[in-house]
């Protein structure tokens, strides 16, 4: 028996990474899947594998930090499947920079996609779950940095701690509604955004690539692995399976021991 057959997803930032693999697992478990990405293409790609075994997916082009957008790709979902169960809020970008030389735009366009886009897809969804009455469960991507700071990241480590917060609301707010919530935090996994700023960090503290790696990503782990992204599809997989508000407001540490108290 799957464990979602039934249920309604909404993944945003599904066309890469981490959201594309959560997308896939979901699907794999019997979840019709919303995979919302700000890059139709990537979204389609995605879709086009979970129809090819045989799931039930959308894409959805969806700039998260677009209040129409967020409205109408939702809707959308909701038109096509009828429900909206789960809403994993996954889109995120990276843009590393000392904070003296941190410019305003940069700062914004990182509130937007963290901060405005998991306020914005949580309001619609909840809309729509507290109208269902059939409950729900909503999943942030937050990350060791919303328990830790590193240099360079200061508008990251801002917004992905801000997402404790969100989520704490949620499950508050939600509980009346049989809604839950949580931030699962991911340690460093090999996505195109870690590749990225590998060369960048290299750069700004004057270390080989190897260099970065080792003692700065993977520095603080047990056994210097990076994480997979399968570890963190199925720890959401487990949090939006979970049967009751027992488990509620967590956030939830992924990362070979990097962050662990
Ligand atoms: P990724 O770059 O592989 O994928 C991000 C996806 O988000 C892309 O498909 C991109 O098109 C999409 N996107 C970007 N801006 C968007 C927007 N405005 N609206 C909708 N979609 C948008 O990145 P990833 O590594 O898979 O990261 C996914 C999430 O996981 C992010 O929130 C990131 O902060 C978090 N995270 C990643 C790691 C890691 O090591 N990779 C660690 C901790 C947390």
């Amino acid at each position: 028996m799957k464990s979602l057959r039934g249920k309604t997803a909404l993944v945003t930032g599904a066309g890469s990474g981490l959201g594309k693999d959560i997308a896939l697992l979901l699907a794999r478990e019997g979840a019709a899947v919303g995979v919302a990405d700000i890059h139709l293409p990537a979204a389609r790609d995605v879709v086009s594998i979970i129809h090819a075994s045989g799931g039930e997916a959308l894409a959805v082009s969806m700039d998260v930090s677009d209040e129409h957008e967020t409205e109408a790709g939702t809707a959308s979902l909701v038109s096509r499947f009828g429900s909206i169960d789960i809403l994993v809020s996954n889109a995120g970008i990276q843009i590393v920079s000392p904070v003296h030389d941190y410019t305003l735009t940069d700062w914004r366009k990182m509130m937007a996609i963290h901060l405005d886009g998991a306020f914005l897809t949580t309001r619609t969804a909840l809309k729509h779950m507290y109208a269902q009455q059939t409950g729900g469960c909503i999943i942030y991507i937050g990350s060791v940095h919303s328990h830790e700071a590193s240099p360079l990241k200061s508008a990251y480590v801002t917004a992905k701690h801000g997402l404790l917060g969100l989520a704490k609301v949620v499950a508050l707010e939600g509980a009346a509604h049989q809604v839950r919530a949580h931030v699962v935090c991911p340690g460093f996994v090999e996505t195109p955004l870690v590749k990225k700023q590998i060369p960048e960090q290299a750069l700004e503290l004057g270390l080989s690539e190897e260099a970065v790696v080792k003692s700065v990503l993977l520095a603080g782990t047990v056994d210097g692995q990076f994480t997979a992204s399968s570890d963190i599809a199925q720890t959401v997989l487990f949090l939006t399976t979970f049967p009751s508000a027992a488990l509620t407001g967590q956030s939830i540490t992924v990362s070979h021991g990097w962050g662990m108290r």
